[in-house]
């Protein structure tokens, strides 16, 4: 699929620019139209082009929220919630224009119930802000996408990361949310209660929705007790398929491993310059451990155990916090230290996720085909989900890469589909993946486009996304 076959969205200029005029009044010096800040509220993370809004609305309240929706939904103009903008499949873009709703002004952490294991935020907060916020609590919040998100972002693309094999995704994570309707009513979708069997879940249809359905103005989120004793450490392994091996194993054996992540051979030799790290530049599975003292060193040996028998090793372990802080570090940086294997070059960030069972023989079959195209592109996986990522790097001036590299693209998400997986684990689906959910989810498409026309008949909730075009 190429990106000229995405959904365009027709704009209504007439609606716009009555928005507009609203808009200023009602925002004043938080309505900006400026031609960078504009740009800025588009896709930017990778090579597919950005689609600017006409404005960038920042309200404080869901009032004003309320107030900016009810506008573009008279004028019938489109409505692009924003995060902190690191969406990796254009879902920022605004095909159609529109008004941009970035949420960073509604930054507030609402409540925190240490007692209950809950927060409740709002959702221009990231992950980082709500940690640093809770650290003398003894709580934390575990979902960590590599870049320092927004909450409401992370709940909107059902965000994971390294600690997703211990602690689950955004799914799993938010317990209830507000929203701000497309006809500008807000919705709560439930209580504190840990769990629920009230009705339709409309906290989980919210979360992953990517800004089409609704914009959330608050999110009571999942929190956990900082571990007693944290212990992890790096594996190297003689081959790809030796390291994924060595991860089903773990998984299968039920070794409760926090973190478990696979960095291929040409993303360890780019982490190792990067992040001045001291490993072979051969495949590695980095490795966390979280329990009691004697639990993270029985898990790190048993670990140690597996490794070996799978032809890995050394397992050098740790429960040095700044040593391990670095390890991790080197890990979140992964995506920027990629783009040094080919200077000036941009990357294409792609992720899919497969059954554990067929984990090795996808990235397998993945390296292969990298090999085959002749593309630079290293490979990340959170291994213990079946989840990877791999960055494409490409010259972004020249049409013939592109191509090559959406076939890649293209090839990636069929053989994880074809594995009974999916075109993607946590980066959702925003233009880059549309083309996909269908060979995925078959007649499930139409039970959303459903769903999408009920809840926004006049289609203004971030249009053009997700949903193939008729
Ligand atoms: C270096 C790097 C590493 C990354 N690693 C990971 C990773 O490990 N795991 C992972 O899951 N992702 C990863 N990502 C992708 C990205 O960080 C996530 O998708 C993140 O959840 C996006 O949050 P954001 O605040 O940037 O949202 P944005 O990019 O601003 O928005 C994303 C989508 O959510 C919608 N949205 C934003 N706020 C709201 C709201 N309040 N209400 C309704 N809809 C809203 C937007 O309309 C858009 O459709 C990575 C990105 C980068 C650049």
């Amino acid at each position: 699929m190429a990106l000229s076959d995405l959904n365009p969205v027709e704009r209504n200029e007439e609606g716009i620019a009555a928005v507009l005029g609203i808009l200023k009044q009602q925002l004043g010096e938080r309505f900006q139209t400026g031609q960078a800040i504009r740009s800025q509220h588009a896709h930017t993370t990778t090579y597919i082009p950005t689609q600017a809004p006409d404005g960038v609305a920042f309200p404080e309240t869901t009032a004003e929220v309320q107030e900016i929706v009810r506008a573009c939904a008279a004028h019938r103009v489109p409505v692009i919630a924003f995060g902190v903008g690191s969406s990796l499949e254009g879902h920022t873009n605004a095909p159609g224009g529109g008004i941009s709703v970035d949420t960073s002004r509604m930054n507030r952490i609402l409540a925190v119930n240490p007692q209950d294991l809950d927060c409740t935020v709002e959702p221009g907060v990231t992950r980082e802000d709500l940690n640093r916020h809770l650290r003398d609590t003894g709580l934390f919040f575990p979902i960590d996408p590599g870049a320092n998100a927004s909450l409401g972002g992370m709940a909107a693309t059902r965000a994971s990361g390294t600690n997703a094999v211990r602690y689950g995704t955004m799914r799993e994570n938010v317990l209830s949310l507000t929203a701000v309707m497309a006809d500008g009513e807000t919705v709560t979708t439930g209580k504190r209660a840990k769990k629920s069997s009230a009705g339709y879940d409309l906290t989980r249809l919210l979360v992953g929705s990517e800004g089409t359905l609704g914009i959330i103005t608050s999110l009571t989120l999942k929190l956990q007790g900082i571990p007693q004793a944290i212990s992890g450490g790096v594996c190297p392994f003689p081959s790809v398929e030796a390291a994924c091996n060595a991860v089903i194993a773990t998984i299968q054996m039920g070794i409760p491993v926090a973190r478990i992540e696979l960095v291929n051979a040409l993303q360890m030799r780019a982490m190792k310059n990067y992040s001045k790290l001291d490993y072979p530049e051969s495949p590695c599975l980095f490795v966390e451990f979280h329990g009691s003292d004697a639990g993270v060193a029985e898990q790190a040996e048993t670990f140690g155990m597996i490794a070996e028998e799978n032809g890995g090793g050394p397992f050098l372990w740790t429960s040095v916090a700044e040593e391990r802080t670095k390890l991790w570090k080197a890990r979140h940086d992964a995506y920027w230290s990629s783009l040094t294997l080919r200077p000036g070059a941009k990357g294409l960030s792609t992720d899919v996720s497969v059954p554990i069972s067929r984990f090795a023989e996808c990235v397998m079959e993945t390296e292969a085909d990298i090999a085959e195209m002749g593309l630079i592109a290293p490979i990340v996986g959170h291994a213990g989900d079946g989840n990877f990522h791999v960055l494409v790097l490409m010259d972004v001036n020249d049409p013939e890469e592109i191509a090559l590299s959406e076939k890649f693209v293209a090839r990636l998400n069929m053989r994880a589909i074809a594995m009974d997986g999916t075109c993607t684990g946590e980066h959702g689906i925003g233009q880059g993946k549309i083309g996909f959910l269908r060979h995925e989810l078959g007649h499930g498409v139409d039970i959303m486009r459903t769903i999408k026309q009920a809840l926004d008949p006049l289609d203004i909730m971030n249009p053009g996304k997700i949903l193939p075009g008729n």
